[in-house]
């Protein structure tokens, strides 16, 4: 969206209304105490956002909608802690969570202008110019939101089709990289885009000064927003390439093959190595190592990349146990630890079969005993909720 100075000011104070009104929420369900009545429900909340519309003029200036669809985020928020499919809803700070939704009849004042543009009617904002980068679907609901860069985004609540399968029977099994974000089966490296290196040096540069100067200053303030940009680059490229390549994969593969990450997590931990010379104690295991910043990057990249995969390719996403497909010859089968020469280089001790690791194991997972990547229960949803997908659970 590309709101004028005037506006960014009106939205910003939406912003802040459905901030504060989420606030206010969050605080009385955490006052919640064991000898205390339960906590206020939705009802009663939107029951007591009225009585503090009529009392506060500041409140009565924004819209109702804004501020009960607070409410209503607050209470999904909620429901799904108490699903354990979420984490705890936390504390919306200036800056960090500025957005807001609108929903009803209201959601439908959009009026296209030619084939890039279009404008949206705003609830106490008024006519906001959108630049269309796709076409605007059958929604009853948008959000509005600011991301730390300070650009505005319009999205409507709507599940695209998902990718229809071509067809051919064909498999490709997929395995998490060490290097590179993904290996196919078909031999294929995806490598996930980040920043050049000039960009990463550039970014250390202004790290590094940002701790030089005094906080709160005209410089810092201009250093955290070229951090902020940098950092908003990077992320656009990784979003985009992961759209694209599960948008790829959908298209050219009937069944995709993934390990299954929650059992993952229990094989890849590196074990503990104990100190023969002090019995009791640990050698270093390189487990901090592995928690590395790039490696944080990546996982997270492939997190998003099997997600969406499962909404584009719904029910064609198989997950893999993945034990011993990093030790196991995809040509002949032959299983042992020697088989891995190095992280990168895998060398079957059998029949001497030489590949990528990754791809070798990725050729492991196309074979491999599939389970079911499908929740067998659907979760109950209300009607009026935004659409969501299920299988993102
Ligand atoms: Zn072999």
């Amino acid at each position: 969206m590309y709101p004028t100075p005037a506006q960014q000011a009106a939205l910003l104070e939406q912003c802040r209304h459905a901030r504060y009104v989420w606030n206010l929420a969050l605080e009385q369900w955490s006052m919640w105490t064991r000898d205390k009545g339960p906590t206020p429900g939705y009802v009663e909340q939107s029951r007591q956002l009225t009585e503090a519309r009529a009392a506060f003029g500041r409140l009565r200036a924004g819209s109702q909608t804004v501020q009960q669809q607070a409410l209503r985020d607050f209470h999904q928020a909620i429901r799904n802690f108490y699903r354990r499919t979420h984490q705890r809803p936390t504390w919306r700070r200036a800056g960090m969570h500025e957005g807001f939704r609108i929903v009803g009849a209201q959601a439908s004042r959009i009026v296209k202008l030619n084939r890039r543009w279009a404008k949206v009617n705003v609830p106490k904002v008024g006519w906001v110019g959108f630049r269309l980068s796709r076409a605007v679907p059958e929604a009853k609901s948008y959000r509005i939101t600011r991301d730390r860069a300070g650009r505005w985004h319009l999205a409507f609540a709507h599940i695209p089709p998902t990718i229809p399968a071509p067809g051919t029977g064909e498999i490709v099994g997929m395995d998490r990289g060490v290097t590179v974000a993904a290996a196919l089966s078909t031999g294929e490296l995806l490598t996930c885009p980040g920043l050049s290196e000039f960009e990463q040096a550039r970014l250390k540069q202004l790290q590094r000064g940002l701790t030089r100067c005094r906080r709160g200053s005209n410089r810092s303030r201009r250093i955290k927003a070229a951090i902020v940009k940098l950092q908003a680059r990077s992320g656009d490229r990784r979003k985009n390439w992961v759209e694209k390549t599960s948008t790829d994969l959908a298209r050219r593969f009937d069944v995709i093959r993934v390990e299954d990450l929650r059992i993952t997590q229990m094989t890849r931990r590196p074990k503990p190595k104990p100190d023969p010379e002090h019995p009791g104690r640990y050698l270093p295991n390189r487990r901090r190592a592995k928690a590395g910043l790039n490696r944080g990057i990546l996982a997270n990249s492939w997190g998003a990349l099997v997600s969406l995969l499962e909404r584009k390719a719904a029910g064609r996403v198989e997950r893999v146990n993945p034990a011993y497909t990093s030790q196991t010859c995809g040509v002949c089968g032959h299983c042992a630890q020697e088989n891995r020469e190095s992280q990168a280089v895998f060398r079957c001790t059998a029949c001497g079969h030489q590949a990528n690791a990754d791809v070798n194991a990725a050729v492991n997972i196309a074979a491999g005993r599939a389970v079911s990547a499908r929740r067998e229960t659907p979760v109950w949803v209300s009607p009026k909720r935004e659409p969501q997908q299920a299988t993102s659970v």
